[in-house]
């Protein structure tokens, strides 16, 4: 260690320690802290070999080139596809179903074409809800709401709701994860005429191993993550691997978010759960801070899995609404418009009364 340096930081305030040679102790001149400069020498060093840390964990990366696999020709020949002519949406089905309508927009123009470009699935969520539970989800859903567009609740409407197979990037890894905290404890003692307060600052680290499985980033970018939040959770248990018998009879979303484009959201939501595991494992102290986290992929697959929804997107006044049911586990979603001449008529109907009760009570005065 040299005589002084300035690459040394209190760990207090963070101002630069000038260390006297031949001390054991320095007193930060900005904050006043007596630290102990074989403790402080240490911390450097952990300090460092964090952010060497960092600099591996950006480095780690998915291995994004195995989700998913090429379908063998006989499978791609019974495949087919339809693009939604107003936005653009690319729905795949089986050679004997059909995409009535936009899942997205509600649009009736799908026009055929040719199917390509998307890679064979790993695994599949198969549907357990029917169509006739999807139906009578459908108008629970609508029930009661008297202000509704006849549009909407006609038999003819509710029963083009389509099942669709959403895609899924499912990411697995085991890890490490560091994290260093800036704790405090406070100490208050009233001595009479004064009040003495002590804060003790300690450097807390926190590391462990941790195995994620299957964590989860929709492949869609044209469905609302909002919605699919709505309907999650998907119980990944009943994942079987994916054969193309499980298209027959349903569409699927084809991904405009490839495995390596979803890998940045895969690895905050990793990090985020690595955050507060290890922040909840500080305890004891008045104040924590972080100050570091570092997580290492010791390894990371990806995997790519449809999941079932049923859903139908109804249009009024030029804005699609939408109905989301979880094709697994049965949880809905939707968005209504209200009808704006049924809004004027209740409201007014309403007023009518009140008006009319009062004409009559004024009659019965006079
Ligand atoms: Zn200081
Ligand atoms: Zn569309």
């Amino acid at each position: 260690m040299p005589a002084t340096s300035v690459s040394y930081k209190c760990p207090n305030c963070s101002a630069p320690l000038s260390f006297q040679p031949g001390h054991d102790k320095v007193t930060c001149e900005y904050c006043g802290a007596e630290l102990d400069i074989a403790a402080v020498d240490q911390l450097f060093q952990a300090k460092q070999e964090m952010a060497a840390r960092e600099r591996e964990a950006q480095e780690a990366k998915w291995d994004t080139d195995n989700a998913g696999s090429d379908w063998d020709s006989n499978e791609s020949a019974a495949l087919k596809a339809f693009t939604c002519s107003s936005c653009g949406a690319e729905l795949i089905c089986d050679e004997n179903t059909m995409a009535t309508e936009c899942v997205y927009c509600g649009n009736p123009t799908m026009i055929p074409k040719r199917f390509d470009g998307m890679l064979k699935p790993d695994f599949v969520i198969p549907f357990k809800k029917t169509k006739a539970d999807a139906v009578a989800a459908l108008k629970k859903f609508y029930e009661g709401k008297t202000l509704l567009p006849a549009a909407f609740t006609a038999n003819n409407r509710v029963e083009v709701i389509q099942p669709m197979y959403v895609p899924f990037w499912l990411f697995d890894t085991n890890l490490e994860g560091h994290a260093t905290f800036r704790a405090q404890k406070i100490h208050v003692v009233d001595a009479g005429r004064e009040i003495i307060k002590t804060t003790s600052v300690f450097n807390v680290e926190r590391g462990g191993n941790m195995k994620f499985e299957r964590v989860p980033v929709d492949g869609s970018k044209k469905m609302n993550d909002d919605f699919m939040d709505s309907i999650e959770p998907f119980n990944y248990k009943d994942l079987v691997p994916f054969s193309a018998a499980y298209l027959t009879g349903y569409l699927a979303d084809k991904y405009d978010v490839t495995a390596e484009q979803s890998a940045a959201r895969a690895d905050q939501r990793v990090e985020q759960t690595v955050k507060e595991v290890l922040a909840a494992a500080v305890k004891g102290y008045d104040t924590v801070e972080e100050q570091s986290c570092a997580v290492i992929k010791n390894d990371g697959k990806v995997s790519y899995a449809l999941v079932p929804v049923w859903i139908l997107t109804t249009r009024y006044n030029n804005q699609p609404y939408t109905f989301m049911m979880n094709g697994q586990t049965g949880k809905v979603v939707g968005s209504l418009p209200y009808d704006s001449t049924k809004a004027l008529l209740y409201p007014g109907g309403i007023a009518l009364v009140v008006a009319l009760v009062a004409f009559f009570l004024i009659g019965m005065l006079i």
